[in-house]
């Protein structure tokens, strides 16, 4: 529910406050703790023990997921036909429509009335903030944060804690690269290109490089997210002799010898890629 999802050429660089984001976290770490001490966490027992009812059917192309309140009663529509029950992408969706129920802010405008309910979709797209927050919190409360820092501590970022962590987390990439970007472990950038072109970025606060050398939202020319649009090059592992001027634009306080690593993620189907930048 709440907040349109719509297709952009701007990259998403709008960010949630770092303050916004600590009460975000510790909200789904206490609502994680409380009904799943265990992993996996599941969404579906936290509806249930929180009064939530919910269903999944066939929505076709309508929504990802949609939380409801009507007559006092709160419940969640699954779309099926987005993703299959339990999936990665189903388990993200049912913990996003979770953080409209327990943000306050999100459930208190639904009781009122003051926001309709209507569709929400997992693609990250939105540039609502209310939809990031629902987004910040499904990747908090899926991998909460006590536990989350101690999987990650000390581990070199790369392939194979990708794989650890969305196999002992069930969840997709992306939703570990949203967790991850905000966890204060490695200066990150997440690039989600298609068709050549930037469709949403993240990036951590310690990221250092914020302007792309990108025209008109394309992916700049000399990289390795550009070889695989140009002449279907795929890597299975990082990348590390790309410079800093390959990306972005240069600084004055940034060398532009500075070295990048950069790995990519492919959807060859919908040629689509996440483009992970770390130094
Ligand atoms: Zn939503």
């Amino acid at each position: 529910m709440t907040g349109t999802s719509r297709k952009t050429n701007n990259p998403s660089i709008t960010l949630l406050k770092t303050s916004r984001k600590r009460v975000l976290s510790s909200l789904a770490r206490g609502v994680a703790d409380l009904y799943c001490p265990n992993l996996p966490i599941l969404p579906e027992h936290i509806a249930i023990m929180g009064g939530i009812t919910f269903n999944y059917s066939n929505y076709e192309d309508y929504f990802d997921g949609m939380l409801e309140h009507l007559s006092r009663e709160f419940h969640i529509y699954m779309n099926l036909d987005k993703a299959p029950q339990n999936s990665p992408r189903s388990r993200f969706t049912f913990a996003h429509e979770l953080g409209h129920y327990f943000i306050d802010e999100h459930r208190i405008a639904l009781e009122a009335g003051l926001t309709p309910s209507h569709p929400s979709y997992t693609n990250f797209q939105s540039e609502n903030i209310v939809e990031k927050e629902a987004d910040y919190f499904a990747s908090c409360l899926l991998m909460p944060e006590e536990r989350f820092k101690a999987d990650c501590f000390r581990k070199a970022f790369g392939p194979d804690l990708i794989n650890f962590m969305t196999g002992k987390y069930e969840v997709s990439a992306t939703a570990f690269l949203l967790r991850y970007v905000h966890s204060e472990q490695v200066p990150i950038m997440v690039i989600c290109s298609k068709d050549g072109k930037i469709t949403w970025r993240w990036e951590s606060d310690d990221f250092e490089f914020k302007y792309l050398k990108s025209i008109k939202g394309s992916i700049p020319g000399v990289s390795v997210t550009a070889e695989y649009y140009k002449s279907g090059i795929e890597y299975t592992a990082p990348q590390n002799d790309l410079y800093a001027e390959d990306w972005f634009n240069y600084t004055d306080h940034e060398p532009n010898t500075f070295r990048l690593k950069e790995f990519c993620i492919y959807a060859k189907k919908q040629n689509m890629v996440l483009t992970i930048i770390w130094y």
